[in-house]
C-alpha cells in the first residue's frame, strides 16, 4: 500500500509531464472505483489546464484552475503510469494490464498519464472550485511541514493513553502517516509502539518529530533515486524498493548499534508493529 514517500514521488514523477500543460481528453473508463466517480469528471477535465499538483497526506491533488481541484488516492494497488507520445520513451510493464486502466490522460503533448488499479480500491474525486473535501477537512499537519512541532505532538498525546503506535497512525494528530513509517520512527526514537501517549516525556517526543521527518525525507530521497532509475524505463510511479530496519523484520537481529535483541511483531489495531523489546523502551 503506497504510504506518504511513495505518494509523493508519485506526484514528483508526475509533475513535469503535466504541470502547466492542457489535459486535451480525458478517458474516465468506469463509473466507480472504491466510491462513484463523479459523473461529469470528463467534462470538467477535458481541456483544463493543469495550474498545480500537490500532495496532503496520501492524496494527490490536481488543480486545474478554475474547475476545481481533482483528488486521487491510490488505494491498495492503484499506480500511475506515463506513456510517451515519441515512440519508445516509456514501456509499459507486460504484467501491468490495460484492462486496469481506469482514468486515461492524454495531455496536449501527446504524453498519456493512466490511473490503473487492479483491486479498485483508489478513488477519484472532485473538489469544486471554492469547497473542501469531507477527506480532507480533519487532517492534522503535514510531517514535514513547519508545523508540525514537538509543542503540537506533546499537546496530541497529552493525557491520552492509547498506545504511541495508535496515535501516530491517528490522521487527526498528524497526516499521512501509515504503519510502516510509524514502526520505522519508533524504532529510530527507541520508542516501545505500547507505550502510552501520554506517557511520553517532553525531551523523547522532540526526538520522535525528528525521527519522523528523518525516516519520511530518507525514503522519499529513496524514491527520487528510484524515479531516476526507473521513469525513463517504464514511466511507472507508486512503488520502490526500500530497506527497512524494523519494519517486516520478525525474527531478525536488531540492527541498532551495539543492541543483541530480535525484533518483535505484534498486532496493534489490526495491524502489525515490529519493534525491538531490547532497545524500545
Ligand atoms: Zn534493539
Amino acid at each position: 500500500m503506497p504510504e506518504l514517500p511513495e505518494v509523493e514521488t508519485v506526484r514528483r514523477g508526475l509533475q513535469p509531464h503535466m504541470e502547466g500543460l492542457r489535459i486535451a481528453d480525458a478517458d474516465i473508463r468506469r463509473p466507480d472505483l472504491r466510491w462513484p466517480l463523479p459523473p461529469d469528471l470528463r467534462q470538467v477535465m477535458t481541456g483544463a489546464r493543469v495550474t498545480g499538483l500537490r500532495r496532503r497526506s496520501k492524496y494527490l491533488l490536481t488543480d486545474i484552475g478554475d474547475r476545481g481541484t481533482v483528488l486521487w488516492h491510490l488505494g491498495m494497488s492503484g499506480r500511475m503510469l506515463i506513456e510517451g507520445a515519441s515512440q519508445g520513451e516509456f514501456h509499459r510493464d507486460p504484467a501491468v494490464y490495460a484492462r486496469h486502466d481506469h482514468v486515461v490522460l492524454r495531455m496536449e503533448t501527446g504524453t498519456t498519464i493512466t490511473f490503473n488499479d487492479a483491486r479498485r480500491f483508489g478513488m477519484v474525486d472532485l473538489i469544486r472550485p471554492g469547497q473542501s473535501h469531507p477527506l480532507l477537512d480533519h487532517l492534522g499537519p503535514e510531517p514535514l511541514d513547519p508545523g508540525f512541532t514537538a509543542d503540537h505532538l506533546a499537546a496530541a498525546f497529552a493525557g491520552r493513553r492509547v498506545p504511541v503506535k495508535q496515535a501516530l497512525l491517528d490522521q487527526r494528530i498528524v497526516a499521512g502517516l501509515g504503519n510502516i513509517y510509524v514502526s520505522e520512527s519508533l524504532f529510530r526514537a527507541g520508542i516501545d509502539p505500547r507505550r502510552a501517549a501520554g506517557r511520553i516525556g517532553r525531551a523523547r517526543i522532540a526526538d520522535l518529530v525528528g525521527h519522523v521527518r528523518d525516516v519520511l525525507a530518507d525514503a522519499i530521497e529513496a524514491g527520487g533515486s528510484s524515479l531516476r532509475d526507473h521513469r525513463q524505463a517504464t514511466g511507472e510511479l507508486g512503488y520502490f524498493q526500500h530497506s527497512f530496519r524494523v519494519y517486516d523484520r520478525e525474527g531478525q537481529p536488531c540492527l541498532r548499534a551495539g543492541c543483541a535483541g530480535t525484533v518483535r511483531r505484534i498486532v496493534q489495531s489490526g495491524r502489525s508493529s515490529f519493534w525491538c523489546a531490547s532497545c524500545q523502551r
